[in-house]
């Protein structure tokens, strides 16, 4: 088997959503499992760091990464099974997420159309159980396929095995850094139940006229409502939410309900109280400022921006500035939601 060939001292901006010149010491595009599994192994680099990109929406390089990024874009979209009340759908890791969504959407297939339009590939959308307007990924998740990247074994992983949680599975935790993601397949109805208890959804769809929506009525309103609400970042660098929504024990909650009247609180997991990193972000001044190249976006203070010429370790210093005001007024710490390279 030939190798694709090993880019040298690549400029990583093109790759990531953040837009930050960090430069990687190689680079090389696997579109196969095989070609994942040899450059993988390279004797080059076998003892240096080596990581897996996809979309490159999640992933914050606070420097350059001195060693082998494999972008990873193994393809095929296709039905792999049905009952007659459902569709399996198979994505290869490198497939776009909402090319994904479309194509259940265009059928009429229930269930991806709430999560329309996260930037990302098939592949990453497991690592943080992809979420937004009421619905995640595991609602569903039917399996995954993953390349044990010390065996070369390749396994499957059904729901219960990725330990899904809030914008958590294994692959974060315990398996962080142990497999390549090849495949995803989904579970969508044929007789789709919508859901549309979220406001911003039944607000869109009341101002779009529509009173009996379909999966395609729902995907159009939720890429509305994304489209009006959060930076592109074609046009202004950012990953999404920087920090994920924290959460805190029913005491703490009900104290921090009683000092900061009006602070938003919603059930969590497991008996815990889920508060809004974006309020307490806000609360803490940070909402629409910034600092030389970066800043908390103007319209969503959860989003950090660079707005050009920013450095990934300005942006990370503007985070961990945050999370210490965020602590210093309300004894809450936040944690990234992001991923940190370096
Ligand atoms: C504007 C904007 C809006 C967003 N909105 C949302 C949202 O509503 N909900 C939400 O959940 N997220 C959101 N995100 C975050 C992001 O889109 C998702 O986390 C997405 O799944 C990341 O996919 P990616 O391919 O870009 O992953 P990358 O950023 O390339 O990678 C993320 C992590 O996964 C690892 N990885 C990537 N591919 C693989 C693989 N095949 N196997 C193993 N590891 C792998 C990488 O090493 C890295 O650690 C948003 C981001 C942006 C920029």
């Amino acid at each position: 088997m030939s190798l694709p060939p090993i880019q040298r001292q690549v400029s990583l901006r093109p790759y990531h959503t953040f837009g930050t010149d960090a430069f990687a010491s190689a680079l090389a595009v696997a579109d196969q499992p095989e070609t994942l599994w040899a450059l993988w192994n390279h004797p080059e680099f076998r003892d240096r760091p080596r990581m897996l990109l996809g979309g490159g929406s999640n992933v914050l390089f606070v420097r350059d990464f001195d060693g082998l990024v494999l972008l990873n874009r193994l393809g095929g979209l296709a039905e792999v099974d049905s009952d007659g009340s459902h569709v399996l759908l198979r994505a290869g890791a490198g497939v776009l997420w909402h090319h994904m969504v479309h194509y259940a959407v265009e059928r009429g297939w229930g269930g991806l159309e709430n999560l329309s339009l996260i930037p990302g590939l098939c592949g990453a959308a497991p690592m943080q159980n992809i979420g937004a307007y009421g619905a995640e990924l595991k609602d569903v998740f039917h399996e995954l396929e993953a390349l044990d990247l010390q065996s070369g074994e390749v396994l499957r992983f059904d729901r219960q095995a990725c330990q899904f949680g809030y914008r958590e599975s294994v692959f974060k935790r315990q398996a962080a850094g142990h497999y390549a993601i090849l495949s995803l397949t989904v579970r969508l109805a044929l007789r789709p139940t919508l859901n549309v208890t979220y406001g911003a959804i039944q607000d869109t769809l009341k101002q779009m006229g529509i009173v009996e929506p379909s999966v395609s009525d729902v995907s159009k309103a939720v890429i509305n409502i994304r489209q009006s609400k959060l930076p592109d970042p074609a046009v202004l660098g950012n990953a999404g939410s920087f920090f994920k929504n924290p959460e805190v024990g029913a005491a703490q909650a009900a104290e921090l309900a009683d000092r900061f009247p009006g602070m938003p609180q919603y059930p969590g997991g497991e008996g815990m109280i889920k508060l809004a990193a974006g309020w307490l972000i806000e609360q803490c001044g940070w909402k629409g400022k910034r600092l030389g190249n970066t800043g908390a976006h103007a319209q969503q203070a959860l989003v950090l921006v660079n707005y050009g010429g920013a450095t990934g370790a300005e942006i990370w210093q503007l985070a961990c500035d945050i999370r210490e005001a965020v602590l210093q007024q309300f004894g809450v710490t936040l944690v990234p939601e992001v991923n940190r390279v370096g």
